[in-house]
């Protein structure tokens, strides 16, 4: 019973935000998996939704029409860190989310509000009681307020594409060549954190109390320490 909610006691989460690139999610399993809690992907849970509403023909810009197909898909979010993924309506699309055309419209489907608020529900159910890293734009703001331990991670844009490019499920559709590559996965960025962070419901921002870590020249190994010691300052740790 070790998912009952503990009265009167903050959640057991790290929310880790920030823009694509920036190492979100290889830090987000690591620290999950140092501490044996939950990975939740909150970006995958959008991104099944736009595969949900791509499947069904529906237009993105068409708030209510995506709303409609939202509230009849059935997305769940795998946390295993060992093994994250995601289900659309029991089956595992934890590849198709990464495709260049969910990846291209996902920021539009990501910023319909009631689409939002069935994701936010959802997302906290993932969450659980026992421990979470959770990760993506607005958990600090948003999903998780009185997280413990908060961090914003960012990076240069440059660096940030470069990363992306060479991810092999980048998921931009991009030319074969090296050069046109990084350039189309630096234009996919640029275009998302626009419309991430320009848009009205929960845009990308860090929390006020979030603690900002700059990964340009971080390797993995020391963004999870810093992190883990974050923790450790918050009197949490493994389970
Ligand atoms: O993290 P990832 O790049 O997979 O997220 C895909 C998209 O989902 C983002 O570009 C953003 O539009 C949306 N998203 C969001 N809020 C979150 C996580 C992701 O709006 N908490």
């Amino acid at each position: 019973m070790d998912d009952v909610a503990p009265r009167d006691r903050p959640p057991v989460v790290v929310a880790l935000d920030g823009p694509a690139g920036s190492g979100k999610s290889s830090v987000a399993r690591r620290v999950a998996a140092a501490l044996g809690w939950r990975y939740v992907d909150t970006g995958a849970s959008y991104r099944a939704m736009t595969l949900a509403v791509l499947r069904a023909g529906v237009d993105p810009a068409d708030a209510e029409a995506v709303v409609q197909t939202a509230q009849a898909a059935r997305v769940e979010l795998l946390h295993d860190p060992g093994r994250p993924g995601v289900r659309l309506d029991g089956v595992d699309v934890s590849e198709a989310v990464r495709g260049a055309d969910v990846t291209a419209a996902v920021s539009a489907v990501s910023a319909v509000p009631a689409l939002r608020a069935l994701l936010v529900t959802l997302q906290r159910e993932a969450i659980g009681h026992a421990g979470a890293v959770a990760e993506g734009r607005d958990v600090a703001t948003v999903v998780v307020p009185d997280a413990p331990v908060k961090v914003y991670l960012d990076a240069d844009p440059a660096v940030r594409a470069s990363r992306r490019a060479a991810e092999v499920d980048a998921g931009v559709a991009a030319p074969a060549d090296e050069a046109g590559r990084h350039e189309a996965v630096a234009r996919d960025l640029a275009r998302r954190d626009a419309l991430d962070s320009g848009r009205a419901a929960s845009p990308l921002r860090a929390a006020d109390d979030a603690f900002h870590l700059d990964s340009t020249a971080l390797d993995i190994d020391e963004v999870v320490a810093r992190v883990l010691s974050l923790v450790a300052e918050a009197g949490l740790g493994p389970r």
